[in-house]
């Protein structure tokens, strides 16, 4: 289905509701879309030893979230080349400093745009295109009600969708889930259940829980996205782009969410 606005979408969900499952589901309804994933990003600097890159890389070993600024400079970039970002004209305010810069130190134009809006100028170099064509899934950003300010000033999001899937359903999924350790096959006792309890179906081999899928290491978990979660839910219900998707099952949630998005972007 043909998108007729462009979409700047994040999905917000829970561990285990499914967001992956929707992401990809959106990617085949509407083909316009991009799914763009700072975590994918961020890897490929890394590997390509890219100066962000080298910044980086300590901070993602550690398991720490990789600074605002370089966050911002990541996700423009990859927009910037994809030409979903543009300029428009010149910056309106240059300090001295800038002016003086030598030739040698040449900024790129993000770097410009960062640090006017890090000083808070009223200034913006760039703006995302609204072609249909410039629609995306952000994918692992923002994180937290002060990543999703600074995304603001460079990029608008359009649509903020929270899923929901009651926690109890979504703790019987994880905790039902059995895995054939060698061949990475996935069973769940209630409505993939292996044909003998406790074991793969083609080998007959013995299947495991893995560590993270039980109720303890979930409720933690569950615990920790909301509390992050709800900041960044509160900006997007302020914005006035905040809708909820609400199912028992990925099944349910779909219908729905294609819904939002045909109202929104294609109507
Ligand atoms: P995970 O879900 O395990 O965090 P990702 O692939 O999304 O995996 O990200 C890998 C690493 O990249 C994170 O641990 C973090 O260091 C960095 N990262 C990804 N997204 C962000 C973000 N929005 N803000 C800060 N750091 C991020």
């Amino acid at each position: 289905m043909q998108l007729r606005r462009a979409a700047r979408v994040i999905l917000v969900g829970a561990p285990g509701v499914g967001k992956g499952t929707q992401s990809e589901r959106l990617l085949r309804r509407f083909p316009q879309l991009a799914s763009i994933s700072t975590g994918d990003l961020l890897r490929t600097n890394v590997k390509n030893r890219t100066p962000l890159g080298i910044k980086a890389e300590s901070t993602m070993k550690s398991g720490g979230l990789v600074a605002d600024d370089l966050m911002l400079r990541l996700i423009s970039s990859e927009l910037r080349n994809r030409g979903w970002l543009q300029n428009h004209g010149p910056p309106e305010v240059m300090t001295l400093s800038s002016e003086a810069i030598s030739a040698s130190e040449m900024r790129n134009p993000d770097d410009i745009a960062f640090d006017a809006f890090a000083a808070g100028r009223p200034m913006s170099p760039a703006q995302a295109s609204e072609d249909p064509t410039a629609s995306f899934i952000l994918d692992g950003y923002p994180r937290n009600a002060a990543q999703a300010n600074s995304l603001e000033g460079i990029v608008p999001i359009n649509l903020a969708v929270s899923l929901k899937t009651p926690f109890e359903v979504v703790l019987e999924r994880i905790a039902g889930r059995w895995v054939h350790e060698p061949s990475g096959r996935v069973y769940n006792t209630t409505f993939n259940a292996p044909k003998v309890p406790g074991r793969d179906d083609i080998t007959g081999e013995p299947l495991i829980q893995r560590p993270d899928d039980t109720e303890e290491v979930y409720r933690a978990r569950f615990q920790k996205f909301q509390e992050a979660s709800e900041p960044l839910l509160e900006h997007y219900a302020k914005k006035g782009v905040l809708v909820e998707v609400e199912g028992m099952s990925s099944d349910e949630i779909s219908p729905k969410l294609y819904d939002v998005f045909e109202q929104r972007f294609v109507m």
